[in-house]
């Protein structure tokens, strides 16, 4: 049995650099875990989940579209290192999940559950 809220670590601040290097080039990538290597554990199960705090506001900052401002979470599967930030820009292209606001979870297991076929592989591949 596995206890989805055990086990997991911050992003030492030692592999900070790399992390947001990953995260920042695959910005657009829906599908990190298959374009991106993890810089602790080396492999490509890297995630990241967003979800929308207030109303959608489509404003276009820097060349890019964004949704709103909200919350994200960028984890590994494997080696369950995460890191999470509270206050940030969720892109437009993102598909932002809604979020229990009683939850208060800086680790990824609120937004795990609500990732559609996350963990098994009948995941559909709507889209590119
Ligand atoms: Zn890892």
């Amino acid at each position: 049995m596995t206890d989805m809220t055990e086990g997991w670590t911050g992003l030492p601040m030692a592999h900070y650099k790399a992390w947001r290097r990953v995260f920042n080039e695959m910005f657009t990538a829906h599908e990190l875990s298959r374009a991106a290597a993890c810089p602790l554990c080396g492999k490509g199960t890297l995630y990241r989940a967003f979800a929308l705090q207030g109303p959608e506001i489509h404003r276009r900052l820097d060349g890019e579209l964004y949704r709103g401002h909200g919350q994200v979470w960028e984890w590994c599967d494997n080696c369950r290192t995460f890191d999470h930030t509270g206050h940030t820009l969720v892109p437009d292209w993102a598909r932002p999940h809604t979020v229990p606001p009683e939850t208060g979870s800086r680790d990824p297991s609120a937004v795990i559950p609500l990732l559609p076929g996350f963990g098994d592989a009948t995941t559909p591949a709507d889209g590119e």
